[in-house]
């Protein structure tokens, strides 16, 4: 009689395999509370591309589903496990392979920090751009699967504008290059559009070029705070559609007094909305202080500018923090829709109604200028009633969204979590098209099932 197939994949690999319940389902779930997660039967820690390659053969031969993991700090349930899995963590494959500053990129293993990237290029007057909240914490192998953006994603674009080649293992084990170094490459479809994003469904990110750009100048400043969201809204899109920003973000009132709270910068705790710009164009005075006129004209209650380093770094710190505010508030469900921009003051009053509506607090912040919000419902966990209330707001907020014209998720990824929302947010034969391209590479269904499509 053969062994059971942990049994064998542990002889296969035994120093990296852990088939221990309590070790193996501290790697089964990410960062979002209310996504589905199954029980996963072992997890690998691979440090190489062999230990990834070995793992998938060995799986895909036995029909066994395979969930990579980064850092698990995604919010929709993508690194969660699906029962009777494989978790295959590739955080500790985490070598910044070499930067080179003649192309201007960079060639990282899956589990480098995002921001031990970022030190690293900057030291050679270098930059990457893609710029999630977690940057500290979350691998680039997660930004990619994820498609991660940010608040440089106005001036700067997504981590799939930053990608210039992968390689990735597929369900088989083989192994495969997409894209090129160059600037540009129009050979064919293109592969390594496809693989960003796709929520380790496709295949395994082993290693990948990105590119660099250089160090931008440092940022002009400008906070202001308003009496309604509605007019911080309407403010929002005037400085979007009239300058040449690098970062535009908003928090709302329930947000602010959280992360005041955690950060005690007394923060003007009676607006309703906080309101951050920057500008690193050589002409960010000058941009900074027609933003600052057109706050005036959208009835701030004050606004401050800056030029200081150290002052701008705090106060994109505090925005930074919104998350883990609220989460200090009690558990919370995070939603992740983007509108086109000129809906956002409509998107927040919808977002108000529902709040008051479902009897739920709602904490929203988010990268106004791409029009992407955030808001954060927080309910208590071991209250039934509250936590239905809150399912209630988070897919009210989703279809409020979709019918503003906007999307179900701006840069989280679909995971678990919003896997039931996909055929109304794209349609059945796009839905159609997305599993059949998933097939191609994935015949067996083995790679994350049940999640992002
Ligand atoms: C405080 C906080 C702030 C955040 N702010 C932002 C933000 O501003 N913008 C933003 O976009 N996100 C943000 N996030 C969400 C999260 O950090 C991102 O989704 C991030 O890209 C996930 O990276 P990770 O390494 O944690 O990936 P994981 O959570 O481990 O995995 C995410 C997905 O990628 C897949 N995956 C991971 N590695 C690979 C690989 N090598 N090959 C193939 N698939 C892989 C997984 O299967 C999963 O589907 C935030 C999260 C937190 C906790």
């Amino acid at each position: 009689m053969t062994a059971p197939w942990p049994a064998l994949l542990q002889q296969l690999l035994p120093t990296i395999t852990k088939l221990d319940p309590d070790v193996v389902a501290s790697f089964s779930h990410d960062q979002a509370p209310l996504a589905p997660a199954g029980t996963a039967s072992a997890l690998v820690r691979a440090r190489m591309a062999e230990d990834v390659t070995a793992v998938l053969a060995f799986a895909n031969e036995r029909h066994i589903p395979v969930v990579t993991r980064g850092a698990g700090t995604g919010l929709a349930g993508g690194a969660n496990a699906v029962d009777g899995c494989i978790v295959l963590s590739v955080a500790a494959m985490n070598r910044i392979v070499k930067i080179d500053p003649g192309t201007r990129t960079a060639v990282v293993e899956p589990g480098v920090l995002n921001a031990d990237l970022v030190r690293e290029a900057n030291a050679l007057g270098l930059h990457y751009a893609p710029d999630p909240a977690s940057r500290e914490i979350s691998t680039l192998g997660g930004n990619i699967a994820t498609n991660a953006g940010g608040s440089c994603c106005l001036k700067y674009g997504v981590t799939g504008d930053h990608v210039a080649s992968l390689k990735v293992a597929l369900a088989d084990g083989t192994i495969i290059d997409t894209g090129k170094i160059t600037d540009k490459n129009v050979a064919g479809l293109d592969l390594t559009r496809l693989f960003v994003g796709s929520e380790g469904t496709l295949g395994v990110v082993l290693e990948a070029t990105v590119r660099l750009l250089r160090k931008p100048l440092p940022p002009s400043t400008l906070v202001a705070f308003f009496s309604t969201v509605e007019a911080a809204a309407r403010a929002i899109v005037a400085m979007e559609a009239q300058h040449d920003l690098s970062l535009l973000e908003v928090m709302d009132n329930t947000t602010l007094r959280a992360v005041d709270a955690m950060t005690r910068m007394d923060l003007d705790l009676d607006a309703a909305a906080f309101v951050l710009v920057q500008s690193d164009s050589p002409f960010a005075d000058a941009t900074m202080a027609a933003c600052e006129a057109i706050c005036g004209a959208h009835a701030a209650r004050s606004v401050l500018r800056s030029s200081d380093a150290e002052e701008s770094k705090h106060l994109v710190m505090a925005r930074r923090m919104a998350l883990p505010a609220l989460e200090k508030l009690g558990t919370t469900l995070l939603d992740d829709v983007a509108v086109p921009k000129p809906a956002l003051p409509e998107m927040f009053a919808r977002i108000a109604e529902i709040g008051a509506r479902q009897n739920v607090v709602i904490g929203t912040f988010g990268h106004a200028g791409d029009g992407n919000l955030h808001p954060t419902i927080v309910f208590r966990h071991d209250d039934e009633a509250s936590k239905s209330a809150a399912l209630r707001a988070f897919d009210e907020i989703l279809e409020a969204a979709m019918s503003l014209g906007g999307t179900i998720a701006g840069e989280h990824g679909i995971g678990s979590l919003k896997q039931r929302y996909m055929t109304r947010m794209v349609g059945v034969r796009e839905q159609q098209l997305m599993r059949g391209i998933k097939a191609v590479f994935d015949p067996r269904g083995i790679m994350n099932p049940g999640k992002g499509m």
